[in-house]
């Protein structure tokens, strides 16, 4: 059966009125033919290659000429198109589910979220059983910290003595990993590490302050080290870069990663030379939700932000710091990177933000291979998941674009749809789901 991506559109469309959405996955039978794939692995291109997916795995590749389509196949016609695994945001936070298909409609298949509550947990599971659209779903439970919290929706580290039946708790419930935060002192920070270690859950987060980097890196137990700015204080807010070498090759050696969460700041910056209806003009802008744009204090943010002198001075000076000297640092040690954004911190629109978070590596010196490959690559090594790159056995969860992201990321604006869990999704299909949703 041939179908071209438009007719595929409006088969879709029909499939999802009549039925659940989860008719459209599992029992799939789906070939890309003569499609260009981008190799993450390697930064190069393999043109006129066909894919075979059976339900959400990649079942064979190979050449046009080589690899026939059997009949029975759904077919999609991807002549001048370019297939390459789906991006991963690496540090999410998502607390309306609407967001979730603004993941998917950037080609973010894979989202890990740094504030789970019980509502994660079934939604992890609605994602895994069909019944919720959205990317593959990792999160961590609820932020944990000792008093005074530092946010007031943290959970409070009330003694050591209780730590070991709280991580249990975290890894019995089902969530992906540990989120600590600022305030954990070092003897709860290295009870914390044992039990993790004992149940064999991940920690990720801040560099709590009475902890230090030096000892997050000599106890060598915490997964990821969450946003670039948790390294300023180590760095006087980047006026004294004496040690800069020296944290990026520990830091390589180590078993931690580092989020970038870049964008953040690059946000903040704009904040302080945009109004803010240039925000509303920007890319996704009108799939938020309501309740998420007033909790952003639109006015308030702007106002507070335009109106500190030493703030915009800090934000540029941080943001300068970053591309110019701790990712080139990294990059150059070997620091083992992921890419995240921190959506929906005020103005950062989820999916949307995860390609000015690549063109900030871009500003930093990162070639687009290697921005793809930490996207996809790293990710899926960090989750330890079947995917990352495409080949036959991984998992069929790719992203369909219009032009070659090797040669602009900004292809990621504009790309013809995804394959999820073996599934087709035109963005066209996905904007109009986003828009029902709206309504
Ligand atoms: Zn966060």
């Amino acid at each position: 059966m041939i179908i071209n991506c438009r007719s595929l559109f409006s088969t879709l469309i029909q499939v999802c009125l009549f039925l659940p959405c989860n008719a459209q996955s599992g029992n799939t039978i789906l070939a890309l033919h003569d499609v260009n794939i981008i190799d993450v692995l390697s930064g190069s291109v393999n043109k006129n290659q066909n894919v075979l997916i059976t339900n959400s795995i990649i079942t064979r590749v190979g050449n046009t000429t080589d690899l026939e389509i059997p009949a029975g196949y759904q077919q999609i016609e991807c002549t001048g198109k370019y297939l390459m695994p789906g991006l991963a945001d690496m540090h999410v936070h998502v607390f309306d589910s609407s967001e979730l298909l603004m993941y998917l409609i950037n080609g973010v298949t894979t989202v890990r979220n740094l504030h789970g509550i019980a509502m994660h947990l079934q939604w992890k599971k609605d994602i895994e059983e069909e019944r919720l659209l959205g990317p593959h779903f990792y999160s961590s439970g609820p932020i944990l910290e000792q008093a005074p919290l530092s946010r007031s929706t943290n959970t409070t580290l009330t003694s050591i003595d209780k730590i070991d039946s709280i991580v249990f708790n975290h890894k019995r419930l089902g969530y992906d990993f540990i989120k600590i935060y600022d305030n954990v002192s070092l003897p709860f920070y290295e009870q914390l590490i044992l039990s993790a270690r004992k149940y064999s859950i991940p920690v990720a987060g801040h560099i709590p302050t009475p902890v230090g980097i030096g000892n997050v890196i000599k106890i060598n137990g915490q997964k990821s080290i969450e946003h670039l700015e948790e390294l300023l204080p180590f760095f006087n807010d980047g006026r004294d870069t004496t040690n800069l070498i020296i944290y990026a090759t520990e830091l390589a050696q180590s078993n931690s990663w580092v989020t970038a969460t870049a964008v953040v700041y690059e946000s903040a910056f704009l904040q302080t030379v945009h109004d803010w209806s240039w925000f509303e003009q920007s890319a996704g802008f009108r799939f938020m939700s309501r309740e998420t744009i007033r909790d952003w204090g639109w006015e308030q943010t702007f106002k507070k932000r335009n109106q500190n002198s030493v703030g915009i001075e800090r934000y540029t000076r941080t943001l300068n710091f970053f591309t110019t000297q701790l990712l080139p640092a990294f990059k150059k040690a070997g620091v083992k990177l992921l890419i995240g954004t921190d959506a929906p911190v005020p103005m950062l629109v989820p999916g949307y933000s995860l390609i000015n978070e690549m063109q900030l590596f871009k500003k930093a010196g990162f070639s687009n291979a290697e921005i793809l490959k930490i996207a996809t690559v790293n990710s899926a090594k960090f989750l330890n998941s079947n995917g990352g790159y495409i080949a036959e056995g991984m998992n069929a969860d790719l992203v369909l674009l219009n032009q070659n992201p090797l040669e602009d990321l900004e292809a990621f604006r504009r790309i013809e749809g995804i394959i999820f869990k073996g599934s087709w999704y035109s963005s066209g299909f996905l904007a109009s789901l986003l828009s029902s949703k709206k309504e």
